[in-house]
């Protein structure tokens, strides 16, 4: 097939998997706005979204057995694309001693129009999810999600109802990008509200 831009790439010594383009956010602070590649990728930006045929057949290019971690990334939202995300986890949870994660805005739910968590038990072993900020009026501010405010109550809600499939919960902020005190309230948003551990990546 055609060069349509990086869809597996190898980051830090993980795999990557890029399968969608497609966010419901604007970050001010997204990668994909400053640099076109991370890791060994030449363009994470895709001409066009590889159907799940194609992802299977690049997948194959790729030595699994090399890789502790397979990780929905990308230059894009991962959800977005949730039926096939999940086809090809359960592919690589089936064949290969290798952990699935997603890093997600956590906005699945919104996008797929239902509750998405339990599709998500026994096949992928960790969620990242962006908190990025305290309240819906600065995640509206900082995101710019196509939900408004709203957005960050399905984000916890998101979380809370993840937790209970999928062993390995984080949420994030990204350092720099908010006031000290802020990073303070999403770390107890996340450890003591949620339950679950906190990064600032
Ligand atoms: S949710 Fe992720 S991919 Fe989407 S704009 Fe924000 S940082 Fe970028």
């Amino acid at each position: 097939m055609e060069y349509i831009g990086d869809v597996f790439y190898d980051y830090g010594g993980g795999l990557y998997a890029n399968i969608t383009n497609q966010c419901p956010c604007r970050c001010e602070f997204c990668i994909r706005d400053m640099v076109d590649s991370l890791g060994d990728a030449d363009s994470l930006w895709l001409k066009r979204e590889p159907s799940l045929e194609e992802i299977f057949e690049l997948l194959g290019e790729w030595n699994l057995n090399k890789y502790s971690e397979l990780v929905f990334c990308g230059y894009g939202e991962p959800t977005a694309r949730l039926d096939d995300l999940l086809a090809v986890a359960k592919h690589v949870k089936t064949n290969y001693n290798i952990k699935v994660r997603i890093n997600t805005n956590g906005l699945a739910d919104l996008l797929n129009g239902r509750e998405t968590a339990p599709e998500l038990a026994g096949v992928i072993d960790a969620v990242s999810i962006s908190l990025n900020t305290s309240d819906g009026a600065k995640y509206d501010a900082l995101c710019h999600p196509v939900y408004g405010e709203d957005a960050f109550g399905e984000i916890l809600e998101f979380t809370r109802k993840v937790k209970e499939y999928v062993p390995d919960v984080t949420m994030s902020v990204v350092g720099g990008t908010i006031p000290a005190v802020d990073v303070e309230k999403c770390r107890r948003i996340a450890t003591n509200d949620l339950g679950v551990k906190f990064r600032v990546r």
